[in-house]
């Protein structure tokens, strides 16, 4: 994807550009290309993103350590300010590294960048393969492993023990 250069968008029709997405981002593994829109309006004090965008990546479940496909998508839109136009210098960027977003008016607006970071912030935080994935615990109790046996074991012990001393 481009970089968009912003002194030229503001130019453009509409301050606006609209583009259709469909490509592989270098940092992310993914099954397929990234597939979507993005649409970035110069605001005049700040550039407005928005995007809807989507993928199938390769995650291993938490639970039973299989890998499955999931399907990441981002459906955003975010503000990014200008930083002040005249003489910005290098510790007024250091401080703005904040929550708040910004961006140099006479530069340029990397697309995959930003795609790449909303498709992060959707990452599941728990990656279970289905609703009802039973983990390896299923497995073990089906094929009777000893070590499920013993486990049972314990807890019916530590259940007498608790009856015991009521
Ligand atoms: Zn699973």
């Amino acid at each position: 994807m481009d970089a968009i250069h912003i002194p030229q968008l503001e130019k453009a029709r509409q301050q606006t550009e609209s583009i259709q997405i469909n490509e592989c981002l270098n940092d992310l593994e993914s099954l397929m290309p990234v597939k979507g829109q993005l649409k970035v309006v110069h605001q005049g004090t700040y550039l407005q993103v928005s995007a809807q965008v989507e993928t199938i990546v390769t995650l291993t479940c938490d639970r039973c350590l299989q890998q499955y496909n999931y399907r990441l998508a981002a459906d955003v839109s975010e503000m990014l300010w200008f930083e002040a136009t005249d003489a910005v210098d290098l510790e007024t960027e250091v401080t703005l590294d904040g929550p708040v977003e910004t961006i140099s008016p006479q530069g340029y607006f990397e697309p995959d960048d930003w795609i790449y970071q909303q498709l992060c912030l959707q990452w599941p935080q728990c990656q279970i393969c289905r609703q009802d994935c039973q983990g390896m615990d299923q497995e073990l109790m089906t094929t009777g492993g000893q070590g499920s046996d013993q486990r049972w074991a314990a807890l019916a012990a530590l259940k007498e023990s608790l009856a015991d001393s009521q």
